[in-house]
């Protein structure tokens, strides 16, 4: 199973992503992770994105799905992945696209998590992560809104993005997202029968 989830800042992607993941036997791809290792390791990309994450800012496109690109191609990715924190602006994901087609993964499905932003504000400034003060909470959630809540409309057009509301708890919220997965996986393997049918001489 291959699953992006998208949702803006301090909805719960993080936490439900490792959750699927672990039920499901995927890896979790979160880049947001990813560079906050980086910048506690000083590595050549922390040093590079230390300040962009910190502010709140995105670190470049190119940079980023340069990762995802390094990531998507190790031979574990075969058993499935969660991508959660990319695709964030409309340029990365079709450059997603691409690549996911270069790997050969036809079947990406899409998580749409959702809540109030007085919810989110509550959850961001509860957090106490080094990039969740005020001012860079406030900055964050405009970048969403500006570069990636577009991302999901580009997915909208192209495919069933499977919406969920992310209040309630921590499992009720997974057992949802998972409910969805399984019916999506149900129906498409029905059409798979019936298309195999209609082949059927
Ligand atoms: P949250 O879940 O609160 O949105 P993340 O942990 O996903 O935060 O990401 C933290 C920060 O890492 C982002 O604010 C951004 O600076 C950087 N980042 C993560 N993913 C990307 C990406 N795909 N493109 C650009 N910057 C990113």
């Amino acid at each position: 199973m291959e699953l992006i989830i998208l949702g803006p800042p301090g909805v719960g992607k993080g936490t439900q992503s490792l959750l699927i993941a672990d039920k499901l036997g995927i890896i979790h791809l979160s880049t947001g992770e990813i560079l906050r290792r980086a910048v506690a390791e000083k590595t050549s990309l922390g040093l590079k994105a230390q300040q962009i994450v910190e502010s709140g800012g995105l670190v470049s496109d190119e940079v980023m799905v340069g990762i995802i690109r390094e990531a998507l191609s190790k031979a574990e990715m075969k058993e499935g992945f969660i991508l959660d924190g990319f695709p964030r602006t409309i340029n990365q994901a079709i450059a997603l696209d691409a690549l996911l087609n270069e790997l050969n993964f036809n079947d990406v499905k899409v998580i749409y998590l959702s809540v109030t932003k007085d919810e989110l504000l509550n959850r961001l400034m509860g957090r106490g992560r080094k990039d969740d003060t005020l001012e860079t909470v406030m900055h964050r959630l405009d970048v969403y809104k500006e570069q990636t809540a577009p991302v999901k409309d580009y997915y909208s057009k192209k495919t069933t993005v499977f919406e969920i509301e992310g209040l309630g708890s921590i499992s009720d919220i997974n057992s949802k997202i998972l409910e969805v997965l399984t019916r999506a996986e149900v129906k498409n393997e029905k059409k798979t029968a019936e298309e195999t049918q209609t082949f059927v001489p």
